[in-house]
């Protein structure tokens, strides 16, 4: 694929999508947290027990301090919620004694953290520190293959691949983008719905699925 269309396909999607990821909640602490929260786990219901979440819990202290059992009480609607609880207790205990209190703005530093893998320090370093970074969760690991950015079997190789392709300045619009776009129109499972797809000209995917008379 040309890197021209590729540019072209994120300039589309940033222009269809331009609302901030829902978990980039204006301040590195908030956005890790959340972040952390919703893995295997819907943003509504996350922000839905954030705001009570924090007021108990309202910096790292209280977080490091606090008693496993009543963190996970804490978050229990959500999924995994006991190694969550766990996880967050780490963190704060590891950001209070590593990195005086603040979360750190390195990859390197970001995946030493309990309940931080690549994935969730792609997206503190693009929400909070503004650095160019590529997260691959379930839809950017989906659609970059499908567009035909990739072929690429694990999300480390897809984000190398991607970033082969993009100019930096674009890199953090990916999973922004995508991530709504992955849940709107270029949804998981066989039938994408390439009929109201924004960028289907540029997309390598054979199979374009047309809207079904039934309308499903
Ligand atoms: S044309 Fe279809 S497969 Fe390609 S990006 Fe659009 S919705 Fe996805």
């Amino acid at each position: 694929m040309q890197n021209s269309n590729v540019i072209k396909i994120v300039q589309a999607l940033k222009k269809r999508y331009p609302q901030k990821a829902d978990m980039d909640l204006g301040n590195a602490a908030d956005s890790l947290i959340a972040t952390i929260m919703s893995a295997r786990t819907t943003d509504v219901q996350v922000l839905k027990l954030f705001p009570s979440f924090r007021k108990k819990f309202p910096n790292w202290k209280k977080l490091a301090t606090a008693d496993v059992k009543d963190i996970a009480a804490a978050i229990n609607t959500i999924g995994l919620y006991r190694n969550k609880a766990k996880s967050l207790k780490a963190l704060a205990q590891k950001i209070l004694k590593d990195f005086h209190g603040q979360v750190p703005d390195t990859m390197e530093e970001l995946v030493t953290l309990p309940g931080v893998g690549r994935k969730t320090a792609s997206c503190i370093l693009s929400y909070a520190f503004h650095k160019p970074a590529i997260a691959v969760d379930t839809h950017v690991f989906r659609i970059a293959r499908r567009l035909g950015w990739s072929k690429g079997k694990t999300p480390e190789k897809v984000e190398d691949d991607i970033k082969m392709l993009l100019p930096f300045k674009l890199w953090s619009d990916v999973n922004r983008t995508m991530v709504r776009f992955g849940r709107e129109i270029c949804i998981g499972g066989k039938r994408p719905k390439c009929w109201m797809c924004p960028v289907a000209k540029w997309c390598a995917f054979k199979p374009k699925t047309e809207k079904l008379i039934s309308g499903s």
